[in-house]
């Protein structure tokens, strides 16, 4: 482990009720990074980051967080990690500024400078169960946040969160990068996957099926793009849309025409209506994301569990 790792695990397994839920899995974090889990449900994504903070003990594997082992150190790592977990919950009467208190032991400024940048410094006085679903999320946040811990780890981020609090909420984990703090986010939201992390994980059924930059995954999974358009069949002939180079496929419906290629593809059927001076007004291109290249690989990797168990 070099000294810039802040969780290594290697191998790492655990089952429940002779159900197995993660099944060899590697995974590493440096400093300063953000890592994104991804991929379908049940996959295994809440148990390993259970299991990197020693609320659960793996079956079998090698897990290091700061080089300290969370089945055995969880007390050590507990200062150090920041956690906004799942399903988590408050007394009802516990108002804003009490769980700031009960959950900080840093400097108090800290717990009042969260509370502003989460836009909650209003509700300090409020009790946990009047707060709505996406103050009580901002809220885990900020308890996720403070006494400065080296590594956060969270779980659906932004769920239930608006569209404007989503935003100030990537920004906040946006800046802890900066800070030198890395981050573990399990998420479903590929967009903010896309718009965070450094690095992404996809799993399915306990393994990892791919990882790597958000770009990676695309590229590697996701190579098509979409272009569609009305024209009609006498004014398409002229551009001959399958010569051009990255188009796979061209299907046409009445005057409708959506074609199929390579990103690269879309500049070259661009050029070509510019060039025969046919520009439909209805242009519109499906460039892929994280999502297309995420489907792809379930896609792909439920196919082949089929394949291999007929
Ligand atoms: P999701 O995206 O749906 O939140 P996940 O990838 O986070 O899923 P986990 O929550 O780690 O997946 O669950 C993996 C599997 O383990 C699931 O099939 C779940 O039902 C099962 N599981 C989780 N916790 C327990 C438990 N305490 N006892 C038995 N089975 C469990």
């Amino acid at each position: 482990m070099n000294n810039t790792d802040v969780v290594m695990v290697r191998d790492l397994r655990k089952s429940y009720g002779g159900r197995t839920v993660v099944d060899g899995l590697d995974l590493d974090v440096h400093a300063g990074e953000i890592v994104g889990l991804i991929g379908a449900n049940g996959a295994g994504k809440t148990t390993t980051v259970e299991c990197i903070q020693g609320l659960r003990r793996p079956d079998s594997g090698t897990l290091r967080v700061f080089g300290l082992d969370p089945a055995t150190q969880a007390d050590e790592l507990r200062p150090m990690i920041g956690s906004q977990l799942q399903d988590s919950s408050l007394p009802d009467r516990l108002r804003v500024s009490e769980a700031v208190h009960l959950f900080g032991s840093g400097a108090r400024g800290d717990g009042d400078h969260l509370l502003e940048e989460f836009g909650l410094a209003a509700l300090r006085r409020s009790a946990f169960a009047s707060l709505s679903g996406g103050e009580r999320q901002r809220l885990f946040l900020v308890l996720a946040l403070l006494n400065r811990p080296r590594l956060v780890v969270l779980d659906e981020l932004t769920q239930g969160l608006d569209p404007s609090a989503r935003r100030g909420v990537w920004s906040a984990v946006d800046r802890l990068r900066h800070d030198g703090v890395s981050v573990l986010l399990v998420t479903h939201e590929l967009d903010e996957a896309e718009a965070l992390c450094d690095r992404v994980v996809a799993m399915r059924a306990g393994r990892v099926l791919d990882s790597g930059t958000p770009a990676d995954l695309v590229d590697r999974h996701a190579r098509n793009a979409i272009v569609r358009f009305t024209l009609s069949e006498s004014r398409r002939e002229s551009l001959h849309l399958t010569d051009l180079r990255g188009v796979h496929e061209v299907l046409t419906d009445g005057d409708r025409v959506t074609i199929r290629g390579d990103r690269t593809s879309i500049a070259y059927v661009g050029e070509a209506l510019v060039r025969s001076g046919s520009i439909p007004v209805d242009l519109a291109v499906d460039v892929p994301d994280l999502e297309d290249a995420l489907l792809e690989l379930l896609d792909r990797s439920s196919y082949e569990v089929t394949h291999l168990s007929n």
